[in-house]
């Protein structure tokens, strides 16, 4: 029987002593049933663009750490307690994806991997070399946790756990420690349901089941960079950042248990950011005020644009003083041609002659495209 420098059962207490929530073992061998499956997503142009680009490190651990042996998956589960009864805060709110809810989950996953790091050493008696990721590692992070045996993957492509459902962060850490392995988890577990994330996705970004289109879900879609197209801005409804729906809707993600990291404690002004506040600040102030959110790394003016669609959606005619502000004098484009179609969803004729005269002065393509509606007859042609 092999021996192992470090048990299972030892992994499991020291999981449990550092208050990690779902924990198992698999070797470095390559996710070797990953690469047609990653070929075909790349091909298909499924990808998002923030996949990490070198196929072989995605598919084998040891392509970019050549000493590794074992990895360690982390499970984290971040809907608390105080996750009840959350209520949106009096005035104009949008919503944030339930994982930004809290403090920035990269800290406190990254934290806890350097604490399990610190520990294997010291069962080991001896320097080891680790690599840990949260999110943005080459491997595919679902892949590795269900063959650590910690979930399994729905046809909504999220890890699913019997404990937390899929309302968890997910870490790694490669070593060069043999470390007893876990069994992987038995794949798949939807059984008798209707398909219903599939079914509820506002994008139909899930093409089938296990399978999503990137480019088209909203999670990728607020963090994108530019001008939204158009055809998604209506679906974002309030979204701010990310999408919950086909987590929301799963039945394998009633009845599970809270998490117990206070860092995910909800913080209402990240839950539903004041949508008219958040169109005051800048950058400096935006970093300060929603530095330690998980949905502050891409800064101020991807928010901002999305806080616009979400007035545009709700045709909040309060906004409209702050909107035509910012179609005169902003000099970001994405946030002149985003706010221009704000205007068109508040009241069209109302603002037509706003956004017209603003189409004059505009010098940039995109956002003139955004504008011309305002110089059209209503058949799309010039009026
Ligand atoms: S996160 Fe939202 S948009 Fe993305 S696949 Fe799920 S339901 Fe669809
Ligand atoms: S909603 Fe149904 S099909 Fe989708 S992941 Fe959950 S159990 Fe599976």
């Amino acid at each position: 029987m092999k021996r192992y420098e470090i048990d299972r059962e030892t992994i499991e207490r020291i999981g449990e002593e550092l208050s990690i929530d779902g924990i198992g073992v698999t070797t470095a061998e390559p996710f070797e049933e990953l690469r047609a499956h990653l070929i075909h997503y790349r091909e298909a142009g499924h990808e998002s663009g923030f996949e990490h680009p070198v196929l072989e490190e995605r598919v084998d651990p040891r392509a970019f750490f050549p000493e590794a042996r074992s990895i360690v998956a982390i499970a984290m589960a971040y809907r608390t307690e105080r996750y009840i009864g959350q209520k949106k805060p009096e005035g104009l709110r949008g919503q944030m994806s339930v994982y930004a809810w809290g403090m920035d989950y990269h800290l406190v996953l990254k934290q806890k991997l350097t604490l399990l790091a610190a520990r294997l050493e010291a069962e080991v008696g001896r320097k080891i070399h680790v690599h840990h990721s949260v999110d943005t590692g080459p491997l595919v992070d679902r892949a590795v946790a269900q063959r650590a045996g910690i979930g399994w993957v729905g046809k909504n492509c999220s890890l699913i756990t019997d404990k937390h459902g899929s309302w968890v962060f997910l870490g790694q850490l490669i070593c060069d420690v043999d470390i007893e392995p876990n069994e992987p988890t038995p794949l798949p577990q939807c059984a008798d349901c209707p398909d219903l994330c599939l079914k509820a996705c506002p994008t139909k970004a899930l093409v089938q089941p296990f399978q999503t289109d990137s480019s088209k879900c909203l999670s990728y879609i607020t963090q994108m960079k530019g001008m939204i197209p158009e055809e998604y801005r209506p679906k974002l409804g309030r979204r701010l950042w990310g999408c919950d729906t086909c987590q929301v809707v799963c039945p394998k993600n009633r009845e599970v248990s809270f998490g117990t990291a206070i860092e995910f404690d909800p913080e209402p002004e990240y839950a539903f950011p004041d949508l008219m506040r958040l169109l005051e600040l800048s950058n400096r102030q935006f970093r300060k005020e929603f530095g330690a959110s998980a949905a502050a790394w891409r800064g101020v003016k991807i928010m901002q644009r999305n806080a616009i669609i979400a007035l545009g959606n709700m045709r909040e005619k309060a906004a409209v003083p702050k909107l035509l502000q910012l179609l005169r004098q902003d000099e970001r484009p994405e946030i002149r041609g985003t706010t221009a179609w704000a205007l068109k969803m508040i009241d069209r004729a109302e603002h037509r002659q706003a956004v017209a005269d603003a189409f004059e002065r505009e010098q940039d393509e995109a956002a003139k495209r955004e504008m011309a509606w305002a110089v059209e007859s209503e058949g799309g042609e010039p009026a």
